[in-house]
């Protein structure tokens, strides 16, 4: 790799990449090129060596046990809820639940929060770009309660029409929820600006950060969202990791998620009461040794420049959509002035999931499908795209590959 490559924009690609063992296997005789972060992001070799060290170390159930590996356990886990704090700018570490990922976290909100105040007649209101994550969890509440699901629409380029949100908005808006990053077509959502309106209204925000934490830095008072929901998979933790930020005055007024051990302060057979944040919220043993690798993955991405990172990941995407936009028979969905490194296309007459398997020959891992946002595939009229997405651990010569492959798909299939 030269030079020039190698340090575009003043960041090391090549030093990154040797913090990554698994990309540095071959697919099909070929260097892997790995175009696929936005569904799972790969684990530096700290992640990993934290997560061995507990389990050869430290393994013991958490907050049950007075004896010494438990106390270690425990540390490590309650260091890692410090981590994430201080990484969100939560205010206190008792707003950072831990759950298993994104969908549990929506789920966790949907039962605590959604139960006790969401009441017939009431609205939520999701996105049209929503994952499903954050649609049918909605859908299955308003079904119960006898609520009703309002949409706020998006335009051709895949941005939200956020002059649409203040005429949605009704008495009955209970919550509004949206995403930060879009996984099928990259859109930065303007958080902050739809925080401040559903506010003025007295409407609280969930935002669905699956996809933003791993790419933006996230500071939830900032933001002023009500709920801030992170999979760790997606920033280069391990999967089973998670997280719930909620404002400590909503946590302390939902109910509990899940029933069980570690989240009740008394328990009789007429009774129970719960324990205080954040174990309200924590039912059962946890993933310990995940969450731990969380917290490794914040330090991780606390240790490099995340600027530089963000302009270096911009740069990519920028370089790809020039690269592939030039390609005749390739369609962009998605489009936004602002956008995460994402990049979903089609080509003419050619099935998405073909022009997986032919990118798989080649080494290239992307995705193929609807990207669990059905509604999107029915919004540009398409059953499928192709994505790639990228992390700053990728290469402008990984891209000039994809570009290739694609003129390969159109060459096969002529
Ligand atoms: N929301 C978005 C935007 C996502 O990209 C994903 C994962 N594809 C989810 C929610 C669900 O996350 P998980 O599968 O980790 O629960």
């Amino acid at each position: 790799m030269s030079t020039a490559a190698k340090e575009l924009n003043g960041w090391d690609v090549e030093k990154i990449r040797n913090d990554f063992p698994v990309l540095r296997q071959t697919v099909n005789g070929k260097p892997l090129v790995y175009l696929d972060s936005a569904a799972s992001a790969q684990v530096p070799q700290v992640v990993i060596d934290r997560g061995s060290r507990y389990l050869q170390d430290e393994h013991s159930n958490i907050h049950r046990g007075v004896h010494y590996l438990s106390q270690k356990a425990t540390t490590a886990f309650e260091g890692a809820r410090e981590k994430v704090k201080r990484f969100i700018n939560a205010r206190e570490s008792r707003e950072c639940i831990f759950v298993r990922g994104c969908t549990e976290g929506i789920n966790l909100v949907t039962h605590g929060y959604g139960r006790k105040f969401v009441g017939a007649g009431d609205e939520i209101i999701i996105s049209a770009m929503e994952h499903h994550a954050n649609i049918v969890p909605w859908q299955m509440l308003a079904e119960e309660k006898g609520a009703k699901i309002r949409v706020l629409p998006m335009d051709e380029r895949g941005e939200l029409q956020l002059d649409q949100l203040e005429v949605l908005i009704t008495s009955r808006t209970k919550l509004i929820c949206v995403m930060h990053v879009s996984n099928s077509l990259g859109t930065i959502n303007p958080i902050k600006e739809i925080c401040h309106i559903a506010h003025k209204q007295g409407v609280p925000v969930l935002v669905d950060g699956a996809q933003g934490a791993a790419h933006l830095s996230i500071d939830v008072q900032d933001l002023d969202c009500d709920f801030y929901i992170i999979s760790g998979h997606k920033m280069y933790a391990p999967t089973g990791s998670g997280v719930v930020y909620g404002k400590a005055e909503w946590l302390e007024e939902m109910n509990p998620f899940m029933g069980g051990g570690d989240m009740i302060k008394t328990v009789t057979f007429e009774k129970s009461t719960y324990a205080a944040l954040p174990n309200k919220f924590e039912a059962g043993t946890p993933a310990i040794s995940s969450q731990i690798g969380l917290g490794a993955a914040i330090d991780y991405l606390n240790s490099i420049d995340r600027e530089k990172a963000e302009r270096y990941e911009a740069e990519l995407l920028a370089y790809a959509t020039a690269k592939l936009s030039a390609i005749e028979g390739v369609r962009l969905i998605g489009t936004a002035r602002e956008k995460a490194s994402v990049i979903s296309f089609t080509v003419e007459g050619v099935h998405p999931h073909d022009i997986g398997t032919i990118f798989d020959n080649e080494g290239i891992a992307i995705r193929a499908g609807h990207h669990c946002a059905q509604p999107v595939m029915q919004f540009f009229k398409i059953p499928a795209t192709a994505r790639a997405s990228f992390a700053f651990y990728n290469t402008k010569e990984e891209v000039d590959k994809l570009a290739d492959a694609v003129q390969k798909v159109i060459e096969v299939f002529a």
